[in-house]
């Protein structure tokens, strides 16, 4: 990589994404300045063109590449003039390198919780594993999770019909049956034999506080991960804490997948403990 970088982010309401600063961060770091801007498809004039059309005039002003977020991570994949193996057999693609004026497709949300999980929990028993919440997060969490080796994962969902389709397509994407829709109607129980547990809900979030599921039957033997970043340390945690469990918060997988996209984009190695630091310098936005 030489010169300045010159990225952006595609999605819905993005203003409060944290993922600009950490990219901007990081190439400046290393020596290039760096411009990283929000397009969001709610504002005009990102609102009135089509994927394709931003995709245009991204390789048309020399982008280096581009995050795409909620909701056109499938929609951007009909566009793009090559996806890597990896992103279609997931069905998905947030990370876009501009080459010679070409789009390339991946996606680094498998592997930025894969990511954080080793690092966060490197010796974390993966004998049996609870996830509740089984939406565009949970779909790449639980790929994780099986790659990583889990033996057995459990997923449940308030639509059931949601955990179903995901247990059907992770084990589809891992070629396996390791994966299984449960009702989330006594889900404590399945949660008491686990030895991890993940929350891929938005419950916890600062506007929706709480937690999925009754967190008295949670054990000290147990790891508890919760996918929500804001706040990093959601009531979930909290609670794991103070029972003794270890803990992984969303931080990890958004620096893991803003790692990966950095490496994609620029071909340079990221420092991974500079961008967590810039990642929670942000603070509680
Ligand atoms: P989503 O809407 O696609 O999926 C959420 C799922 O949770 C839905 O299927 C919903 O039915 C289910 N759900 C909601 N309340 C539930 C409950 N009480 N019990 C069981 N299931 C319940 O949302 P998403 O995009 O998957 O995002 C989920 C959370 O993950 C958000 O808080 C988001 O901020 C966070 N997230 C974090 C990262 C990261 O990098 N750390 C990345 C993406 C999303």
């Amino acid at each position: 990589m030489s010169g300045s970088i010159l990225l952006g982010l595609i999605g819905e309401g993005i203003g409060p994404s944290r993922t600009p600063a950490l990219h901007e961060a990081e190439g400046l770091a290393q020596g290039h300045a760096t411009v990283y801007r929000r397009i969001d498809t709610l504002n005009p004039p990102a609102r009135d063109m089509g994927i394709e059309e931003i995709l245009k005039a991204a390789v048309a002003t020399g982008f280096n590449g581009l995050n795409v977020t909620h909701p056109h991570k499938q929609e951007v994949m009909a566009h793009l003039d090559e996806i890597d193996e990896r992103a279609k057999s997931i069905g998905a693609v947030n990370t876009v390198v501009i080459r010679d004026g070409k789009t390339h497709g991946y996606n680094t949300d498998v592997t930025g919780y894969a990511r954080g999980l080793s690092e966060g929990l490197p010796d974390a028993d993966l004998s049996r594993v609870v996830q509740v919440g089984a939406g565009g997060a949970g779909f790449a969490v639980a790929v994780s999770l099986i790659e990583a080796g889990v033996a057995e994962l459990l997923v449940a969902d308030i639509d059931p019909e949601r955990a179903q389709r995901l247990a059907d397509n992770v084990n589809a994407v891992t070629g396996g049956n390791k994966v299984r829709g449960v009702p989330t109607a006594g889900i404590e129980e399945e949660i008491r034999t686990a030895t991890g547990v993940v929350n891929a809900t938005p419950v916890g979030m600062k506007e929706l506080p709480g937690t999925a599921f009754d967190t008295s039957c949670l054990t000290p033997h147990q790891w508890v991960s919760d996918v929500i970043y804001m706040p990093i340390e959601t009531q979930l945690l909290a609670d794991a804490k103070a029972k003794g469990c270890r803990v992984l918060d969303g931080s990890r997988m958004a620096v893991g997948q803003a790692v990966a996209s950095f490496e994609l984009f620029t071909g340079l190695k990221a420092d991974v403990d500079r961008m967590r630091a810039t990642f929670l310098a942000q603070g509680e936005a």
